[in-house]
């Protein structure tokens, strides 16, 4: 009997120390969707990060895989509590109307946050009217950032230029803080140096960083990478799938601490 007793306290230790352990030493678990879309895990804290993509666009660019999206739809696994969902710019790549609003009326516990022109486009979605007081717009127009809190998760909104001939698109990026960790996703930024100056990413100590992976590419992107984009763990976005063998060998060369975000690839962060 006194063996069995010795048992039970010595479990209930090790139960104990579990916990003390678990709790003092959080992790993230990312996830890459498809595309930009990503999901950060942690606690009892999920995000989506340019997540509503069933659809593939421009002829190049992966959707999420359709099971990926029914458990979305589904609230299935890291998709049962969404808290907060994020999109970066309007381009059907990163943010698709029908689908927000499909997640969103699947999710009465999601508040989703975007650009104005975002917003606009979910509002004339048919049933948009059911989800739009958890729709919320970010000021992008005199700003450079603005920082809100969202059921623990504290987001800076960072207004940084959307790259190439699209001027008029509002794009954000987004340094998202969750359970202690911080994470930037930067949508489609222009990869200049001016772009990104003003947000002093370099003092960050960022923990993971996703990047489009034409930054690896060109030389002011490698300049922006090594000087404000870097991480513990770097993830290579945005692939488009008939691409993807020849970014790996590119990479596995010239940035081998760099992640390619293919699919659903997962991470664990500590
Ligand atoms: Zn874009």
């Amino acid at each position: 009997m006194m063996s069995s007793y010795a048992n039970r306290g010595f479990w209930l230790w090790v139960i104990l120390c579990w916990s003390t352990l678990t709790s003092a030493n959080p992790v993230l678990e990312v996830q890459h969707l498809g595309n930009e879309g990503v999901l950060l895990h942690s606690g009892e804290t999920t995000v989506l990060i340019d997540a509503f993509i069933p659809e593939e666009t421009y002829g190049r660019y992966a959707g999420l895989a359709p099971e990926t999206w029914q458990s979305m739809l589904d609230r299935r696994g890291a998709f049962s509590s969404v808290r907060l969902a994020l999109a970066s710019h309007v381009h059907v790549d990163h943010f698709q109307p029908d689908a927000a609003v499909a997640f969103l009326r699947a999710h009465p516990e999601t508040e989703f946050v975007s650009t104005a022109q975002v917003v606009e486009a979910l509002a004339s979605v048919e049933g948009a009217a059911a989800v739009a007081g958890r729709v919320e717009a970010v000021e992008t127009g005199g700003i450079d950032f603005s920082i809100s809190a969202h059921a623990g998760i504290r987001v800076e909104f960072l207004r940084l230029d959307h790259g190439g001939e699209f001027e008029d698109i509002q794009n954000l990026g987004h340094l998202v803080h969750v359970n202690g960790f911080k994470v930037l996703h930067i949508g489609d930024a222009e990869m200049s140096r001016e772009n990104f100056q003003r947000f002093g990413l370099a003092q960050r100590d960022l923990d993971v960083a996703f990047v489009p992976y034409w930054y690896f590419l060109n030389p002011s992107g490698v300049e922006v990478y090594r000087q404000f984009l870097q991480a513990d763990s770097v993830w290579a976005v945005h692939i488009p799938p008939a691409q993807v063998d020849q970014v790996r060998a590119r990479l596995a060369e010239s940035f081998p601490e760099v992640l390619v975000g293919n699919g659903n690839r997962r991470g664990l962060i500590k």
